[in-house]
């Protein structure tokens, strides 16, 4: 039986990964500090292929038993958490990624780190393809996650390429689902849990600006076949529908039928324009696309995630 090492497996994305993984007939060890996941998370995977350990990977780790495949996904994820951990989210994307690759090579483990469509920053080009370079502010309040993102595939690639790992780089675009925290400040939770409490819904800027949202099914299923597909630079996983986030908040009073009232809110500094994924790397060579609509996927995260966890307190 394979083992898989997952990073942040007790966060958001790294639990559905973990989810699919421990489905496809995989052992899973799972490496999370708990720094903005939950064990409520992965309370539901509890089976004897599966474990659960406490680590910073800040620090040097290790693991005795064979490891066959690593995603590192570890990191902190939304604004608001990489505002409050500036430093941390620097150490996760340097020392964290260094010790996790380091892991990899000593296993002779593939390797899949969770990039993003952040280190296009607000791209001059759209929509954005593997090849842009991107245009991000290095000293802006975001520049800690963009770029130790950028860091992060920097560091993979000089693995790779000095060392010979066998690694992969996912360029996530917007991503959402079941376990979203309520709270993490970014735009799908906040409107759900704003509609479904019937409070204001708050859009910044005039809400002309763009996103692309991936339902979490897509993306894992992605995921996964970029890590069996032996490839090394660069993949854009990520839904090219693209939005205004006022289209997505009207969607959102929509689905819910609820009262709420939309109000505007400054532009946070450095917040993308436009933002909407290239896919035809992923097409070509993994056969792969996104299959769930904005309005089916919002549907199946309240379902599946309950209104109750939606509005939580978390
Ligand atoms: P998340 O915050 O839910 O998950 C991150 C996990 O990493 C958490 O469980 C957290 O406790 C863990 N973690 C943080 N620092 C750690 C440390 N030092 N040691 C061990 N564990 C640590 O976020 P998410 O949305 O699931 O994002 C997962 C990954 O995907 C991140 O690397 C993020 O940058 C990337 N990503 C996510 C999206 C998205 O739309 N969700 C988009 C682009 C990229």
């Amino acid at each position: 039986m394979p083992t898989c090492l997952v990073t942040g497996g007790a966060g958001f994305l790294g639990s559905h990964l973990c989810e699919e993984l421990l489905a496809r007939g995989n052992r899973v060890i799972c490496i999370d500090n708990l720094e903005t996941g939950s064990l409520v998370n992965i309370a539901h995977l509890r089976t004897p292929d599966f474990v659960h350990l406490n680590l910073d990977i800040t620090n040097p780790y290790y693991v005795e038993e064979p490891v066959d495949c690593v995603y590192h996904f570890a990191s902190p994820a939304s604004p608001i958490d990489y505002l409050r951990l500036p430093l941390h989210t620097l150490k996760v994307g340097s020392y964290g990624t260094h010790h996790t690759l380091g892991l990899a090579k000593r296993h002779r483990a593939r390797f899949l780190t969770a990039s993003t469509s952040e280190v296009y920053g607000d791209p001059k080009e759209h929509p954005q393809r593997e090849s842009y370079w991107g245009h991000v502010n290095p000293i802006g309040p975001r520049g800690v996650y963009d770029e130790a993102k950028r860091y992060a595939e920097a560091l993979t690639m000089a693995y790779h390429r000095q060392q010979g790992v066998d690694t992969a780089i996912v360029r996530i675009f917007n991503t959402y689902g079941p376990r979203m925290r309520p709270h993490d400040g970014r735009a799908i939770p906040t409107f759900l849990r704003q509609a479904l409490e019937d409070k204001p819904i708050t859009v910044f800027g005039d809400g002309s600006q763009t996103r692309s949202f991936c339902y979490v099914d897509d993306l894992i299923r992605g995921i996964i076949a970029l890590s069996d597909s032996g490839h090394h630079d660069p993949v854009n996983i990520g839904n090219p529908n693209e939005f205004t986030l006022l289209e997505l908040a009207q969607t959102v009073l929509e689905i819910t039928g609820s009262a709420s009232e939309i109000v505007f809110e400054p532009l946070p500094t450095d917040d993308p324009q436009v933002r909407q994924p290239d896919i035809s790397l992923a097409k070509e060579l993994l056969g792969w696309e996104p299959t769930v609509a904005l309005r089916e996927g919002l549907t199946r995260t309240i379902e599946r995630a309950g209104a109750e966890a939606l509005m939580g307190s978390r």
